[in-house]
């Protein structure tokens, strides 16, 4: 039982203000940052790590995203997540568990796709996103993750598959948690938006987008420190430049 390989998903793209990404940093400066799902490939069968952006925004965007269809720089039909998946020949159904780093609507948007699918998400955020507090209620778009699927709520630190762990990484949210996948070439730790970009480690800035700052920042030294334990690295799925260094499905990481 082991991890075979990791595809990272073109799930659209956001434009927001800098100092969200940066804590205080770049007031009123707009930068892009794209939404990325992982898929991720095992012998016991797929994981999906995050869900995207909710597909019937392409045709009713105010409807579907509220406010938040305001931020959408780009979205297409080739960004839906089965669009996604299907460029490796998988199907919604395929997916043995798809994971949620927490229930933000850029993270959630396909979750009703899943039906067969075991979703975990810890149990602090599942309870919060139903009465989020209202400093940050607007992040939270209840349609999306409030459906009849099989939710697995859990409470801390969790093993998925064989080589395929789940950290808590509270902060971004009551809830957050990220995933450590050992893949056979290299430990990945998908951080989900415990981390926004290579900024908040180099210049040693919390994420802007925070509920609680002071757990924001303890989760990511907590992070860094299990890539540098298992001589793995960060993958920071909305930082601004991610596509630039990384490439999309179908290559396969390993
Ligand atoms: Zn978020």
């Amino acid at each position: 039982m082991a991890v075979k390989g990791m595809y990272f998903l073109e799930c659209g793209t956001l434009t927001v203000d800098k100092s969200l990404i940066t804590y205080k940093q770049g007031l009123g400066e707009p930068i892009d940052i794209p939404v990325v799902s992982v898929l991720i490939e095992t012998d016991d069968g797929y994981i999906l790590f995050d869900t995207g952006l909710d597909p019937d925004g392409l045709e009713t965007p105010e409807k579907t995203w509220g406010m938040k269809s305001k931020v959408v720089k780009s979205f297409g039909k080739e960004n839906d997540i089965r669009s996604q998946l299907e460029k490796v020949g998988v199907k919604t159904d395929d997916i043995l568990y798809v994971v949620n780093s927490h229930f933000h609507w850029d993270h959630t948007g396909g979750n009703r796709l899943f039906e067969k699918s075991t979703i975990l998400v810890q149990k602090s955020e599942y309870r919060f996103a139903y009465y989020p507090d209202s400093f940050v209620s607007n992040i939270y778009i209840k349609h999306q993750f409030d459906h009849e699927l099989n939710y697995q709520l859990i409470e801390g630190d969790y093993e998925v598959v064989d080589g395929v762990y789940i950290t808590t990484s509270f902060g971004h949210t009551p809830g957050h948690q990220s995933l450590i996948v050992h893949l056979p070439n290299e430990c990945a730790v998908l951080v989900g938006d415990a981390v926004y970009s290579k900024e908040n480690i180099e210049k040693n800035i919390p994420p802007g987008n925070t509920w609680s700052l002071p757990n924001a920042v303890e989760s990511l030294n907590k992070l860094l420190h299990i890539a540098k334990r298992n001589k793995g690295k960060l993958y920071i799925t909305h930082d601004p430049n991610f596509w630039i260094d990384y490439k999309s499905v179908p290559y396969c990481y390993k």
